[in-house]
C-alpha cells in the first residue's frame, strides 16, 4: 500500500536556467516577509556555467556563515570560470546559508538554523530548512559530483584536509575517497561524524553522488595560504569530475588520516579557561596531556587535566580560550600512513 503523501513544492525560485549553455549569474529567491520588507525575498547568489553535455559539479561554501575559504574561493571561481573552459556544468553557490554569511555567524540570525544540521530540509519549514530542502530535492539531483567547503569557523581551528565518509556502497566510497585525495589538501581524511543524520553530506551521499567535504583551518578568518588551498582544491576537483582538463596541483605527500569513532573527540566536562598543551598537527601518544582547564570561580584550585585516550595527530582544537561543559576542544585523528609504526595501541 502506498501511503506516501506528496511533498509540497519549494518556495524558492531560481533566476538562472540550469539547462542553458553559457555563464549566468543569478539568485535563488526565497520569499521572506519581515518587518523591514513585507513582500521581500532572500536573494542567494548562484552562478551556473554550462557547456554541452557532460558531468555536473555542485560547489558550495558558506554552509556555515563564518567559514571563509569556501566563500572566497567560490566567489573567485564564479568570476573566473568561463563556459569554453569546461565540458558539462558547474553550479556555484558560495553562500549556502546566506543570512548566516551576511551575519558572519555559524547559524542563521533569522531562525538560528544550523544549515548542516537541517537536512534533508522542509519546504514549509524555517528559512534554513527551506534552503536545505531546495538543495536536497532540486540542486543535488542535478549533479554527479558535489564539493562542500568548510573550515573551522570562529570556534575551531583545524589542520587543512579534504574528507570522505565511510559508505555502504564500496564503489561510491572509493570514488569519494579518491576525490578527497585529489582535492590536494595536505591531508585526506576518512571521517566518523558525531551525528550524520541531518548533514548535507548525508543527503548528497544518499542520492549516490560523489561527495567531498573539507576543513581548511578556521578561527573565523582566512589566510593567503588557506585561500590558495581552496583555490587549488576547487580546480583539482573540477579535473577529478572530468569537467576541466589540466594538471592536478597536489602536495608532495598527502597524509591519510582517519577519525574512526567517538573516542577521537575530547569534550570538556568543566568550564573555565582552556590551556592547550599540544599544537595542531602534533603527534600524540596515548596518555599524553592534551589540555588543562582552569576554573575562573576562585584561585587555589588545581586545573583539570585531560589526557588522550589514543595515539594519532591533533587534527582540530577549540579556538577560543573560554570553554564550557560539553565543548569539543580536541580531535585526535589516526595517521594511517604511520599507524603500523606506532608502538602504543591506538
Ligand atoms: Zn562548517
Amino acid at each position: 500500500m502506498n501511503t506516501a503523501t506528496t511533498t509540497p513544492a519549494t518556495t524558492i525560485t531560481p533566476t538562472v536556467d540550469f539547462n542553458l549553455d553559457g555563464k549566468q549569474h543569478g539568485f535563488l529567491k526565497l520569499p521572506h516577509s519581515h518587518d523591514d520588507s513585507a513582500w521581500g525575498c532572500i536573494m542567494i547568489p548562484i552562478t551556473v556555467v554550462k557547456n554541452g553535455k557532460g558531468p555536473t559539479a555542485l560547489l558550495s561554501g558558506g554552509n556555515h556563515g563564518d567559514e571563509y575559504e569556501g566563500i572566497t574561493g567560490l566567489l573567485k571561481l564564479a568570476n573566473e570560470l568561463e563556459a569554453d573552459q569546461i565540458n558539462g556544468r558547474v553550479i556555484i553557490v558560495p553562500a549556502m546559508n546566506y543570512p548566516a554569511v551576511l551575519n558572519g555567524s555559524r547559524t542563521s540570525p533569522i531562525d538560528q538554523g544550523n544549515m548542516n544540521r537541517s537536512f534533508p530540509g522542509d519546504p514549509q519549514g524555517s528559512i534554513t530548512e527551506r534552503i536545505a530542502d531546495y538543495f536536497t530535492r532540486y540542486l543535488v539531483p542535478l549533479c554527479d559530483y558535489a564539493l562542500d567547503i568548510h573550515s573551522g569557523g570562529k570556534t575551531l581551528d583545524i589542520i587543512p584536509f579534504a574528507a570522505a565518509h565511510r559508505l555502504p556502497d564500496s564503489a561510491q566510497e572509493a570514488a569519494c575517497i579518491e576525490g578527497a585525495k585529489l582535492f590536494g589538501a595536505p591531508d585526506a581524511l576518512t571521517l566518523f561524524e558525531l551525528d550524520a543524520s541531518s548533514l548535507y553530506d548525508t543527503a548528497v551521499e544518499n542520492q549516490g553522488k560523489v561527495f567531498v567535504t573539507t576543513e581548511l583551518c578556521g578561527g573565523g578568518t582566512s589566510t593567503p595560504e588557506t585561500v590558495a588551498m581552496a583555490d587549488r582544491g576547487i580546480r583539482n576537483f573540477l579535473i577529478f569530475a572530468g569537467i576541466t582538463k589540466g594538471e592536478y596541483h597536489l602536495p608532495p605527500v598527502t597524509r591519510i588520516l582517519d577519525i574512526p569513532d567517538a573516542s577521537c573527540y575530547l569534550l570538556s566536562e568543566h568550564q573555565g579557561v582552556l590551556e592547550m598543551c599540544v599544537s595542531l598537527g602534533d603527534k600524540i601518544r596515548k596518555g599524553d596531556l592534551i589540555a588543562r582547564i582552569h576554573t575562573l570561580e576562585r584561585t587555589g584550585e588545581r586545573p583539570k587535566e585531560y589526557f588522550s585516550k589514543r595515539g594519532g595527530v591533533l587534527a582540530a582544537r577549540r579556538h577560543p580560550a573560554l570553554i564550557s561543559m560539553g565543548d569539543t576542544f580536541a580531535v585526535i585523528a589516526t595517521d594511517l600512513n604511520s599507524a603500523c609504526l606506532q608502538s602504543e595501541p591506538i
